[in-house]
């Protein structure tokens, strides 16, 4: 769904570039000492940012990073965060097929994709977050053992990024077809997930470490 434009969004996200990054290739490399050596958790597509400012909260002892790439919805994001107390975590407001330009090789422990838009159209499948051209960069910045976490609504998305995961030297850890059915306190949900919780909706949810 599109958000209407906000003409307050890119002066705001000016304004804290010291947490909004646009294009921060100065950090390739050097995210182990912006983290100060914590586990780095990369969420792409963080939309107004319920899960990462929820998750930063709930573990500090990781450092946390948000891509995403509308304006007038990362605003939103940035704006939640300043007002929490933490500061482990940073956003970057751009278009995530960028990242091999801000992360080196290895850099990341765990990558979030939370109800990535499912572009169903065939000819759209390489904006899918999950598809081949994506996760193959995905590969290049994560550790040895690094992860992939995925939730979605949408099980046809769902089987495709399967698919297209394990294509490229990945393992299937866990996986779930209905993830809320227990209680997982220790994983927020997010602004869509709730959406479709609340029309009973199974989420999907696959982990899978690089190997
Ligand atoms: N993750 C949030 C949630 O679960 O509530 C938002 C989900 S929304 C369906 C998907 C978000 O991904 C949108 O805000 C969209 O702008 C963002 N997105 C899609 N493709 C992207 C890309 N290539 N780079 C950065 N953000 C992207």
């Amino acid at each position: 769904m599109r958000m209407r434009k906000k003409k307050w969004a890119l002066p705001f996200l000016q304004e804290h570039s010291e947490v909004a990054l646009q294009n921060p290739i100065h950090l390739k490399s050097r995210w182990n000492t912006v983290s100060d050596q914590r586990p780095i958790h990369l969420e792409i597509g963080v939309g107004k940012g319920g899960y990462i400012n929820q998750m930063a909260l709930q573990h500090p002892d990781a450092f946390w990073v948000g891509i995403e790439k509308d304006v007038n919805v990362v605003c939103i994001a940035v704006k939640n965060f300043l007002n929490q107390e933490n500061d482990n975590e940073l956003f970057i407001t751009n278009d995530a097929s960028e990242l091999e330009q801000w992360f080196d090789k290895g850099e990341i422990d765990v990558i979030h994709l939370n109800f990535s838009d499912p572009w169903p159209k065939k000819g759209y499948r390489k904006r899918r977050l999950s598809s081949d051209g994506f996760v193959s960069k995905y590969h290049d910045i994560l550790k040895e053992n690094g992860k992939i976490i995925l939730k979605t609504d949408n099980k046809i998305l769902f089987e495709f990024s399967v698919v297209e995961i394990l294509k490229l030297y990945f393992v299937l850890e866990e996986i779930s077809v209905d993830f809320r059915r227990e209680e997982h306190q220790e994983d927020a949900i997010t602004e869509y997930e709730a959406k479709f919780m609340a029309l009973n909706q199974p989420i999907y949810r696959a982990i899978f470490k690089k190997i």
